[in-house]
């Protein structure tokens, strides 16, 4: 008996788990599964013996149109063909099964067939063909093609996609010759359970893409591995031609699964060794300015003109920070700290390590606000400390302009802060040594690259050094708190620096759920009281105007005094509060829908404490910063993601007094529990991620770019955390993958991400 006529596999095994694996077995076992296999299902499987230049054949293909459709989908050779994976898989029915109005796909054999005029004029004949499976026959119609008479004689084994009636008549949409698979017998309609569904485009079908597939699963064999059997066995994973044939040709549900698993495995691993192996290469660089004598400026500017202790975590990334700038080899650290963190003041000190030294250091934003900024908080922390620094932005006039670029490239500037301004091609360092770019994903990699290329003006001419592109220190800044699987993902290749703590003085906001009338009356109770001390307060809604239809289409809003559900609205909510629970307390009003002047004139009344409470919708996530106010109560707080309800609690705790944050909603939901209990950023971003990945936001997660064609992130996070450290492994034992075992491996990666990928690393 073939191997794969072999009985259904057992029930589901805990794939991977590196700890938890069972020991290694000696016997083969059967796909995915642990099953031993007899001796006569050995001795009746397909000998393999790969040839992969048998890949490299172009498809051979039937009609111009179908040729041009499969050029668009990229499809040139077989290779291509095996690695264009269905986009998923949908059962495959039995004739005897399909029921009235259903689509389906069937395999099926033809018995009959003839054609029969139409009476509508400019018909053609319709064809149509008695069909059976192992479960019974039907007939099947084709519309407009009577030459299929010909083409599908009786015998011919066939893929049909269509709709049935329910009762024995089935109309046709898409229709291939079936191939006879190996090891399938002949003649015997199979009974299959999965059929894949391909990606398709003008002029070929999905189903002509599985009939393509079905006539070259001899190529499977040609298929190379390129894992070692020893991750394979560690993690658990198929070979990979059995993984791209579980694709293609799933026997049950859960063969795509485990047959896409394997290849997002692959595809991680590939990029963890990219990532990887570009750091070690940056490593053997030399090239950057080692910044290691003892401190100078910078430890006078910790020990005197800074006003305040360092945190912990500041004091983690400073010494990290220090060892990275004291070698010759550039930095590429990312500082991720949410805002507030004190990232600023970090950066500072890396920046004040250039100075001491006698080089340059710059500081790039993604907005002139945000340079503007930035330069302000860097010269209120250099404090007393007289460090020449200047602010280089579109805005800046053109005399002054000139003035930064002479002193720029004479050396007289030893700090500059600024935008894309920064990155013109006139502008020139004396001996930039140091690049600091704050919310690096908003730039263009290109654009990073410019500052980093450090166009020194002592080595313009020498362009025939090294790579220049990372010459300079760098250091990212980002105020998005990402998990570290996602962060492997993104910046697998640079250092990380993490602020979690937020600095002291700062006390973390007490975070309560309301989940009914009575929580809340008690919530505007301590509003009141706050106000009363002199405090001030947010009332948060999620809508602007009321909109009745939202109201009735959100079960899980709180109920209204009317019992209906509400949907809050700032411009009803401020009137209601007025009236009732806020009634002769200063209120404003503030939503995007504001003209800019009064958006202005709100905030300014807030800032001054004219106004006391700011009803506002999540326009207040931005740029406003009044220490003063400390009580914040979201509306329907159920409506809005972890990272955004953190956000907006960030506006409050941000001065002497202890804050508190109501978020009005059902107190049984995860993301409201998760606000309540955690105040760290990063971890909030975890809880988010694993929410996430159980579905809970499906519908809100950005569709963008995909950055991997199998993986999925964050449901493959654990994938990847598998992957990195078999990278990591892989490298440490074999840092130029010399090895035989490696040597695949090696091929792939060069073919993937091109020469430079596993070139040597200089010693
Ligand atoms: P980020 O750049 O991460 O948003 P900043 O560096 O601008 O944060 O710091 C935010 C505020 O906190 C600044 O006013 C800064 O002076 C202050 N700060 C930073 N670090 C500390 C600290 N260790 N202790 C007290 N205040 C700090
Ligand atoms: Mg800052």
């Amino acid at each position: 008996m073939p191997a794969r006529a072999a009985q259904r596999p057992p029930p589901a095994v805990p794939v991977s788990s590196r700890e938890g694996a069972a020991p290694v077995r000696s016997a083969p076992t059967e796909f995915a599964g642990t099953r031993e296999l007899a001796r006569a299902e050995l001795l009746a499987a397909p000998v393999r013996w790969p040839r992969p230049s048998r890949l490299e054949r172009a498809l051979v293909l039937p009609g111009k149109r179908a040729v041009a459709g499969l050029r668009t989908l990229g499809l040139e050779t077989v290779g291509d063909l095996l690695e264009h994976l269905p986009s998923d898989s949908r059962e495959a029915r039995t004739v005897a099964a399909l029921g009235p109005g259903e689509q389906a796909t069937v395999t099926v054999e033809v018995r009959s067939i003839a054609s029969r005029p139409v009476r509508r004029r400019r018909m053609r004949p319709l064809v149509e063909a008695v069909v059976f499976d192992a479960t019974g026959s039907m007939r099947a119609t084709f519309f407009n093609q009577p030459w299929l008479v010909e083409r599908y004689p009786p015998k011919t084994r066939l893929l049909l996609h269509g709709k049935s009636d329910g009762r024995g008549r089935f109309n046709v949409s898409h229709h291939a010759p079936a191939q006879t698979g190996i090891g399938e017998p002949a003649g015997e309609p199979p009974a299959g359970d999965s059929v894949a569904h391909y990606p398709a485009a003008e002029g070929v079908t999905s189903t002509q893409i599985l009939t393509l597939v079905q006539g070259e699963r001899a190529a499977f064999g040609d298929i190379v591995e390129i894992l070692s059997a020893r991750a394979r066995a560690a993690e658990r994973l198929p070979d990979r031609a059995s993984a791209l044939a579980a694709m293609h040709f799933p026997r049950d549900q859960r063969d795509p699964e485990l047959g896409r698993r394997r290849l997002a495995y692959e595809e991680l691993l590939l990029m963890q060794m990219l990532f990887l192996r570009r750091r070690a290469q940056r490593h053997a660089r030399a090239g950057a300015t080692a910044l290691a004598e003892p401190p100078t400026l910078s430890a006078r500017w910790r020990e005197h003109a800074l006003p305040f202790a360092l945190t912990g975590d500041q004091s983690r990334a400073i010494a990290q920070i220090d060892e990275d700038l004291a070698q010759a080899r550039p930095m590429q650290r990312l500082l991720m700290g949410e805002v507030g963190s004190g990232k600023t003041v970090v950066a500072l000190h890396a920046m004040l390590r250039a100075v001491e030294h006698g080089h340059q250091a710059a500081l790039m934003a993604p907005t002139e606000t945000l340079a503007e900024q930035h330069f302000a908080t860097l010269q209120a922390l250099l404090g007393g400390e007289s460090v020449s620094a200047a602010l280089l932005t579109g805005a800046t006039p053109a005399r002054r302009r000139a003035d930064i670029l002479a002193k720029l490239a004479s050396g007289e500037l030893s700090l500059i802060v600024g935008t894309h301004a920064l990155i013109e091609p006139d502008v020139v360092f004396r001996s930039l040594a140091l690049a600091v770019i704050d919310e690096q994903h908003r730039f263009g990699v290109r654009q990073r690259e410019r500052l980093v290329q450090g166009r020194h003006g002592a080595q313009a001419g020498s362009s025939d050094t090294d790579d220049p592109e990372e010459t300079v220190h760098t250091l990212h800044m980002t105020a998005t708190p990402i998990p570290r699987t996602l962060s492997l993902a993104r910046y697998g290749d640079v250092e990380v620096s993490a602020l979690h703590e937020l600095p002291s003085g700062r006390r973390p906001v007490r975070t309560s759920i309301v989940g009914g009338e009575a929580e809340r009356a008690a919530a505007y109770e301590r509003l009141r009281a706050e106000l009363a001390e002199g405090r001030q307060a947010f009332v948060v809604c999620p809508l602007i105007e009321e909109d009745p239809e939202a109201a009735d289409a959100e079960p899980q809003a709180v109920a209204g005094a009317d019992g209906r559900a509400v949907l809050r609205a700032a411009t009803a909510e401020l009137e209601r509060l007025r009236e009732g629970e806020l009634a002769g307390y200063e209120l404003a009003l503030l939503h995007g829908a504001m003209r800019p002047r009064e958006k202005q004139e709100a905030m300014e009344a807030f800032a001054s404490g004219r106004v006391q409470v700011l009803v506002a919708t999540t326009v207040i996530e931005v740029g406003i910063d009044v220490p003063n106010a400390t009580v914040m109560v979201i509306e329907n707080a159920e409506r809005f993601g972890i990272s955004q309800l953190h956000q907006l609690r960030g506006r409050v705790g941000r001065g002497e007094h202890r804050s508190a944050c109501f978020l009005v909603g059902p107190p049984g939901a995860a993301r409201l529990r998760a606000l309540a209990s955690h105040s760290d950023g990063f971890k909030l971003a975890e809880i988010d991620l694993e929410l996430r990945s159980e579905g809970e936001l499906i519908g809100t997660r950005q569709s963008g770019q995909r950055q991997f064609r199998i993986a999925r992130l964050p449901e493959d996070a654990p994938l990847l955390e598998l992957a990195r450290g078999r990278a990591e492994a892989i490298l440490a034992s074999d840092p130029q993958l010399g090895e035989p075992e490696h040597a695949l491996l090696a091929g792939e990666l060069q073919r993937r991400y091109g020469e430079d990928a596993a070139a040597p690393i200089p010693g």
